[in-house]
């Protein structure tokens, strides 16, 4: 099995749902509440684990009934939570807004993951055991970027999501295998609105991009020349909550056992696919026989 660290958040999505979000000084009654275990690097590793990698999370969770929460979805999955540390003080967690046009406000609140600044004891030598180390933006840069270092001594795989967006240390980009940004990701990094624009600046930075077009699919770019879009299956979606770090868990799975990149791209673009298709983030993330049954 591919081995996969996800060095990453973990946040608890506190979901309102409104017809029309307050404005300042206003009080509105909601729909509906839920709590749903998230934060990119969580989901990622779940998306990862799912889809049949051998996968390792670090970073950190509350000593709240959250932090409780958020470890249990990861084990449930099968992630190694060994080196996910619990933080004295309150997990992560993200207040959402969704109004009934689908728009939503958010207001993250970093918790624990404020705590990560730095590789603890162990972390490195995860790390070198790993093909893949999955490396997002919700974490202190601090430890972003020492990841990346890391794994690159240790010949590493490294992939990284650049959200939320900002702009990225030169440092980090160096230690870079492969960037996944989505389209407004890409746009924000370059100032260029065409996909295929963005991909092709973003290799003189990293050696590979992905971008991701939501409902329009992928396109995989690299120095050597090669321009690969997937067009995505055509689904009825009914949550894009964490499609894209359902793709990449994918992808580094795929990637990882060393399948081609379109046929990497194709499978995972299943994986984005059956997740968006179902309410929920982390919870509706497939399982491998159903991706592989997507796929065929
Ligand atoms: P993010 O969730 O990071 O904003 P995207 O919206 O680009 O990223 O979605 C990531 C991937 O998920 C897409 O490249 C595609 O493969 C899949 N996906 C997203 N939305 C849809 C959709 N409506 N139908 C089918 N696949 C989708």
């Amino acid at each position: 099995m591919t081995a996969i660290v996800v060095l990453g958040s973990t946040n608890m999505d506190l979901v309102a749902y409104v017809v029309r979000a307050p404005l300042r000084g206003e009080t509105v009654t909601g729909r509906e509440f839920r709590t749903v275990p998230g934060g990119k690097g969580a989901n990622q590793a779940v998306a990862a684990a799912r889809a049949g990698g051998n996968v390792a999370m670090i970073g950190a969770v509350g000593s709240d009934a959250f932090g409780r929460h958020l470890r249990h979805t990861l084990e449930a999955s099968g992630v190694d939570t060994d080196l996910l540390h619990t933080a004295d003080g309150p997990s992560g967690t993200a207040h959402i807004v969704v109004d009934d046009e689908g728009g939503n406000a958010i207001v993250v609140v970093p918790g624990a993951n404020g705590t990560v600044t730095a590789l603890g004891p162990g972390d490195e030598t995860l790390i070198a055991t790993a093909d893949t180390l999955l490396l997002q933006l919700e974490l202190p840069l601090s430890v972003v970027v020492e990841g990346a270092a890391a794994a690159r001594r240790h010949g590493v795989r490294t992939v990284l999501t650049p959200a939320p967006a900002r702009a990225l240390p030169p440092e980090l980009l160096a230690a870079t295998d492969l960037l996944v940004p989505n389209e407004h990701e890409a746009t924000l990094l370059t100032g260029l609105t065409d996909p295929e624009a963005a991909a092709g600046a973003l290799l003189a930075q990293v050696p590979e991009v992905v971008v991701t077009l939501g409902a329009r699919g992928t396109l995989y770019a690299n120095r050597d020349g090669a321009r690969i879009h997937v067009p995505a299956p055509r689904v009825t979606a009914v949550d894009t909550t964490a499609a894209g770090d359902t793709f990449t868990g994918a992808l580094a799975v795929a990637l990882g056992e060393g399948r081609p990149v379109e046929q990497a791209l194709r499978w995972a673009s299943c994986a984005a696919a059956l997740g968006v298709r179902r309410e929920g983030a982390s919870t509706s993330m497939p399982y491998r026989p159903e991706i592989d049954a997507e796929y065929a």
